[in-house]
C-alpha cells in the first residue's frame, strides 16, 4: 500500500471489475440491469459501486430500504434508484421527494405512499412487489385483488406513475427447479392483471445474480442482480461466468515477535507454540468483519505464502505463526485477508468464498459484514 492511512484494515474495491461484472449480466441475460447496492453495495461502498454500474450501462439501481436509497441520493447518485422493503412508518415523504421507484407489498403502503404524493403535491413513482411464492415481502395471493384495483384507482388519479412489477425467486440458485417457472407464470398473471386494469407497468423483473446468469429466459426486461455484480459466482458449481471479484481486503503486519516454545496466544491461550517460533501481529478483528468463528482456521496471504492464524480472533487483532524462520516477514508486509489480488504471486489468495466456505455460510455474508470501520480504497 502506497498511501498512508488511519484505517488499519483497507478494503480495495476495483471499480473497473464491478463495470466488468455489469457487462457479464448483461450480455448473459440479454436484459439491461438493475445493480443492487444494498447493504452498502454489499460491503463495497454503495454509492461508489452505484455510480459505477450506472456509467457501465445498468438501467437502475436497487436497494432495500428508504435509507439506503436516499442515501445514494445525497451521494450524486441521478439515475433510476428503486427501493423495495419497508416498515410502515418509513419516510415515503422523503420517498417522493428524491423521486424514488418505491417498491409496495400491501394496499397499506400504497395508501401511505400515495398519501405522501399527495401531501407534497405530486406523483409518486411505484413498483408493486408480488408474493409469487417465497412468502416474504411482496403482495400477498389473498391482497391481490384489493391491490391492484388500488393501484388502477391510483394510476387512473394521476397520483401514481406504475413503474414495474417484480418478484424475488426461491429458487434462483437452482436453474432447473420447476417453481422458478411457477413464480414466472404468477408474475406474468400479475402483469397481466394489472394491464387490464388500465395500469400498465413499464419494466418487469425477478431475476437475482443465479437466474440472470443460468436463466435468461426468466429475464423479462431487466434483471436484479446484487452478489454478481461484486464479482462472486452465485452457483460455484457452474464456475465463475467469467466474473472478476471486486474486493481485495488487505492490512500490513504490525508487529513481529519471537515467541518461545509453550508460548500461550492471545485469549484463553487456545494455541500454544509446539517449538520456539515468530508471530506475526494483523490489526484486524471480529469488528471489521473478520468472523471469530474463523479463529485458528484462517490463512493470511504474506509475501508469496499463507501463514496460518493461530490463537483467537480478537475484535481488532489476530496472531498469525510465522515459523521458526520467520517466515521471510517483517513489519510493514502486506497482508492479504482475502483477494482476488490475483497478481499476487506464490500461493493462491484466500476469497470471502473460502471464508464462507469454512464457516457454512454464504460469500454474501462475509462482504456485507465488512462493516464502516476498515477503509474503502476505489481503484
Ligand atoms: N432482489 C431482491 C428483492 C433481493 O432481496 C436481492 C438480494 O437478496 C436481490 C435482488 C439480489 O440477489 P442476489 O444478490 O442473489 O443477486
Amino acid at each position: 500500500m502506497d498511501s498512508m492511512t488511519t484505517a488499519n484494515l483497507i478494503a480495495t474495491v476495483d471499480l473497473d471489475a464491478i463495470a466488468h461484472n455489469v457487462g457479464v449480466l448483461g450480455e448473459r441475460s440479454g436484459a439491461g440491469v438493475i445493480a443492487v447496492v444494498k447493504a452498502d453495495g454489499y460491503g463495497h461502498g454503495a454509492v461508489p459501486v452505484a455510480k459505477a454500474a450506472l456509467a457501465a450501462g445498468a438501467a437502475a439501481i436497487g436497494t432495500a430500504s428508504i435509507r439506503e436509497a436516499r442515501e445514494l441520493r445525497a451521494g450524486g447518485v441521478d439515475g433510476h434508484v428503486m427501493t423495495w422493503l419497508h416498515r410502515p412508518d418509513s419516510d415515503f415523504a422523503g420517498a417522493v421527494a428524491d423521486r424514488l421507484d418505491i417498491g409496495i407489498s400491501s394496499p397499506r403502503q400504497l395508501d401511505a405512499v400515495v398519501a405522501a404524493a399527495r401531501a407534497a403535491g405530486t406523483t409518486a413513482i411505484v413498483t408493486v412487489k408480488v408474493d409469487t411464492g417465497l412468502a416474504r415481502s411482496g403482495v400477498a395471493a389473498e391482497e391481490w385483488d384489493a391491490a391492484a384495483s388500488a393501484v388502477a384507482v391510483a394510476v387512473a388519479e394521476g397520483a401514481v406513475e406504475l413503474s414495474g412489477v417484480m418478484c424475488h425467486l426461491v429458487f434462483g440458485d437452482e436453474p432447473d427447479n420447476p417453481f422458478n417457472d411457477v413464480q414466472a407464470e404468477r408474475l406474468d398473471a400479475a402483469v397481466a392483471d394489472l394491464t387490464k386494469r388500465g395500469a400498465r407497468p413499464r419494466i418487469v423483473h425477478m431475476a437475482n445474480s443465479p437466474a440472470a446468469l443460468a436463466r435468461p429466459d426468466l429475464a423479462r426486461d431487466l434483471v436484479r442482480p446484487g452478489i454478481a455484480v461484486y464479482g462472486y459466482s452465485p452457483i460455484p458449481s457452474m464456475g465463475d461466468f467469467g466474473l472478476v471479484p471486486a474486493m481485495t481486503l488487505e492490512t500490513q503486519v504490525s508487529l513481529v515477535k519471537n515467541a518461545e516454545q509453550g508460548q500461550g496466544v492471545s485469549y484463553s491461550h487456545t494455541w500454544h507454540a509446539p517449538t520456539d517460533t515468530v508471530l506475526g501481529v494483523i490489526p484486524a478483528g471480529y469488528a471489521d468483519g473478520v468472523p471469530r468463528s474463523l479463529s485458528g482456521r484462517l490463512q493470511v496471504h504474506i509475501g508469496d505464502r499463507l501463514f496460518p492464524n493461530v490463537g483467537r480472533i480478537c475484535m481488532d487483532q489476530f496472531v498469525v505463526d510465522l515459523g521458526p524462520d520467520g517466515g521471510g516477514v517483517a513489519e510493514g508486509d502486506r497482508a492479504v485477508l482475502f483477494g482476488p489480488a490475483s497478481a499476487a504471486p506464490g500461493e493462491r489468495v484466500p476469497t470471502a468464498t473460502d471464508w464462507a466456505d469454512a464457516l457454512g455460510t454464504i460469500d454474501y455474508e462475509i462482504v456485507s459484514r465488512i462493516g464502516s470501520r476498515p477503509e474503502r480504497r476505489y481503484v
